[in-house]
């Protein structure tokens, strides 16, 4: 058959599970052999360089040149060992994914043009021109200061792919401004660092950093390459603009944790074995809701690795599906009808003293502690509940969240009922009840214990984009391709500025004359108070009466993505990002403008591509078909003279008239659309456009959707959801 569809459909069924084996030995044999970690590092590096650089890494300790000579002279020479001929400086512009730009290791011996010798110097592996003024800058690179630099973050370790050494680095401007996701990351990792730590020295003056953690679930979907490739939106924009769905989808639930089909478990296996190298601790794989969507979760880790792990993570899944003949799909909506993919970010705060600050204790004081910073974070998400939903906010994000299945679009925090019947007693208590010091100095807390069971909870609420589960918050709105460090740097620059407002709060209360416990409780009731009433909620956050609710405690609810954005440049966010210095005012002006224009062109490409498929794919179809009930009404005109037997043929062709009319009419409107909205000067506005030109993507695909409904099958020329979602 002439029709693409068929050729790819066949060759789909076609495939059978590609056989992996194992590298050789246990996991712990060779996790980690693909990156430089210490195990590496003992090996090839001195041994005073060695303790030197852990100084570095465990302590914050200085580093010199002649130090990064010395580790960029152990760095080559194992990747030299691992099959290295080039590095990069591997960074996070913010466009989705990372940056990379291969250099080979070879320098001339001596004068030009002599033999060559392997060189790499502290000074390349340190830091870098990266030209780029191709990457996203927001304006902040005039095109006659175009320089941006790449600097090392000794923190995360280099790695190896296929013949390169990847070494992470930061990419700032010449005059020093963020232009990628890890450095405001790691100022906001210090942030949270330092105003946490003043918190706990309260509780124990021994500790001296407080680690952020990140356990992210990353979700996709994989579809057969070959039936991905008869798709045109899937491949120019990730998800398919139209599909009508399918007669079966995930109405019986029977796809969610069932059993993992042959070549998927294939393409599971082996995108482990290969994390694993990379020291992805990997550990929960699953089919999720929708049919052919999957997850993996890895152990958590601090954050910034963790990001920097999800990022490797994600480079590997589309590398190794294409050994298994599938595509991976991270876009948040690939399909509608049916989930969309997330990536939930589970996240904490742990002392270097080994303590998990969102854990509850099993002392009073160690309860007050875990009371302490649960309410300091629900306290930030409160007041930055509208600036940590712009945090996760993308064009691509926007089709997932507020639908039926994904967490609403509103910031609310879930605590669960035990924990809700805490803070209501501890709000209610009176002072005295509330805490006590007995005779010995020994602190009770006026309250009934926290339950142990809290911290295996199962009390869950799904539709909590921000839910208390147990020693962590999970934070479940970030979308699936996103880098998780967007969400990451609001939400702990978000936490410290509380931590350091609630820090102030209580001094103030010693200052009374008040012993540390009791002032903490009185510092801490107001705050209690004020999260009950807005930011805690554990009923539906699906319902429409959520929705007024929200707006009646003040919490955000929009959902116009450019709209959104403006939040980055409010006064308390500009206060709140410069406090903690995280972003500079100019940093987020760039970064919204950076924003805006990336979501104008994404927009832009779906509408065009949207166009194309209607006039190009959809409409031709139909009127093949058309002209076949044509012919077929004539023949029986002349046959039997009248029409009587052709009701049936006359009701489709009303059908595709109507239908076809639509569609040209819709898409004629959506160019003339987009024509006007290229012309408009300003970022922000020429974004508001566009926001309605997304929109009325769902209109022109409804039209669509119908024809397909009636066209002959045989006809069709697109792969069907049925095909895309069930095959395997
Ligand atoms: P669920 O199905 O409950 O969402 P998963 O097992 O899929 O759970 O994922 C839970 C994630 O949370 C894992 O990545 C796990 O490592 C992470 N996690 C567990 N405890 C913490 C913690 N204290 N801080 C951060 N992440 C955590
Ligand atoms: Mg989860």
């Amino acid at each position: 058959m002439s029709n693409l569809r068929f050729k790819v459909l066949q060759e789909a069924f076609a495939k059978k599970a590609v056989a992996v084996q194992p590298p050789a030995g246990m996991v712990s044999d060779y996790y980690g052999s693909h990156i430089f970690g210490r195990k590496q590092m003992a090996r090839y590096l001195s041994a005073e360089t060695y303790r030197a650089f852990c100084d570095v890494l465990d302590n914050g300790a200085p580093f010199n040149r002649e130090m990064a000579n010395n580790v960029a002279v152990g760095m080559k020479n194992w990747a030299l060992d691992m099959g290295a001929t080039h590095y990069t400086h591997w960074f996070q512009p913010l466009t989705e994914g990372t940056a990379e730009k291969h250099d080979a290791f070879i320098e001339y011996a001596g004068q030009p043009g002599s033999d060559v010798i392997e060189e790499f110097s502290g000074k390349l592996l340190a830091q870098q021109e990266a030209d780029g003024s191709s990457f996203p800058n927001g304006g902040i690179r005039n095109t006659f200061e175009a320089r941006g630099y790449t600097a090392w973050d000794t923190t995360s370790p280099a790695f190896m792919v296929d013949d390169t050494l990847c070494i992470p680095t930061v990419f700032v401007s010449y005059t020093g401004e963020a232009l990628d996701y890890k450095t405001p990351l790691l100022k906001a990792l210090h942030a949270v660092d330092r105003a946490a730590t003043e918190v706990c020295r309260l509780f124990d003056p021994t500790v001296h950093k407080v680690y952020s953690y990140l356990g992210w679930e990353q979700e996709y979907f994989l579809v057969d390459e070959s039936i991905y490739s008869a798709r045109p939106d899937l491949l120019l924009t990730g998800r398919t603009l139209l599909g009508h769905e399918s007669a079966k989808n995930q109405q019986l639930e029977d796809h969610y944790f069932g059993a993992i089909p042959a070549r998927v478990q294939s393409f599971m296996k082996e995108l482990e074995f290969e994390a694993y190298k990379y020291a992805i601790p990997c550990k929960t794989r699953h089919n999720e809701v929708a049919p052919n969507q999957f997850e993996l979760a890895p152990i958590y880790n601090e954050t910034n690795l963790a990001v920097d792990q999800n990022l490797i993570l994600m480079s590997l899944m589309h590398k190794i599906a294409s050994r298994h003949g599938f595509k991976v799909l991270l876009h948040e909506k690939p399909f509608a009808g049916v989930n969309g993919s997330g990536k939930h970010c589970n996240w904490s705060l742990g002392t270097d003293t080994g303590v998990g600050l969102l854990t509850p204790g099993k002392t009073p004081e160690e309860n007050l502690r875990f009371v302490t910073f649960l309410v300091n974070v629900m306290m930030a998400v409160k007041k930055h509940n509208a600036l940590l939903k712009a945090s996760i906010m993308t064009a691509t994000n926007a089709h997932r969240l507020g639908a039926q299945e994904a967490p609403p679009s509103i910031i609310s925090v879930f605590l669960g009922s035990q924990l809700s019947a805490v803070l209501d007693q501890l709000e209610n208590a009176d002072k005295e009840q509330a805490i006590v010091l007995d005779e010995k100095r020994r602190m009770q807390l006026g309250v009934a214990h926290i339950p142990e069971v809290l911290v295996d909870n199962t009390d869950r609420n799904r539709t909590s984009p921000f839910a208390f589960t147990g020693n962590r918050f999970e934070f479940r709105a970030v979308g699936s391709c996103a880098n998780c460090a967007g969400a990451m740097t609001t939400l702990n620059a978000a936490v410290a500025e509380q931590l350091i407002a609630f820090k102030e709060d209580v001094e103030k209360e010693i200052a009374k004359g008040k012993k540390v416990p009791v002032a903490i409780m009185d510092a801490l009731k107001p705050i209690i108070k004020s999260v009950i009433d807005t930011v805690c909620f554990d009923g539906n956050g699906y319902t429409e009466e959520w929705k007024k609710e929200a707006e009646r405690r003040g919490l955000d609810i929009e959902t116009n993505v450019p709209k959104m954005f403006c939040q980055f440049t409010k006064p308390a966010s500009v206060e709140m990002f410069t406090k903690t210095g995280v972003y500079s005012e100019k940093e987020l002006e760039a970064r919204n403008d950076v924003k805006w224009e990336t979501y104008v062109k994404k927009v832009q490409i779906e509408s065009r591509v949207m166009v194309r498929m209607a006039l190009n794919h959809i409409v031709p179809a139909a009127l093949e078909y058309k002209g076949k009930l044509l012919k077929e009404v004539m023949l029986a005109k002349e046959i039997y003279g009248n029409l009587d037997n052709c009701t049936t043929e006359l009701r489709i062709l009303d059908d595709i008239n109507k239908y076809v009319e639509a569609v040209r009419v819709k898409a004629t409107a959506m160019k003339e659309a987009r024509k006007k909205a290229n012309v408009i000067e300003d970022t922000y506005k020429r974004a508001l456009a566009y926001h309605e030109i997304a929109e009325s993507l769902y209109d022109l695909r409804k039209p669509i959707d119908k024809l397909e409904e009636v066209v002959d099958n045989k006809m069709w020329p697109l792969p069907k959801y049925r095909e895309l979602l069930f095959i395997s």
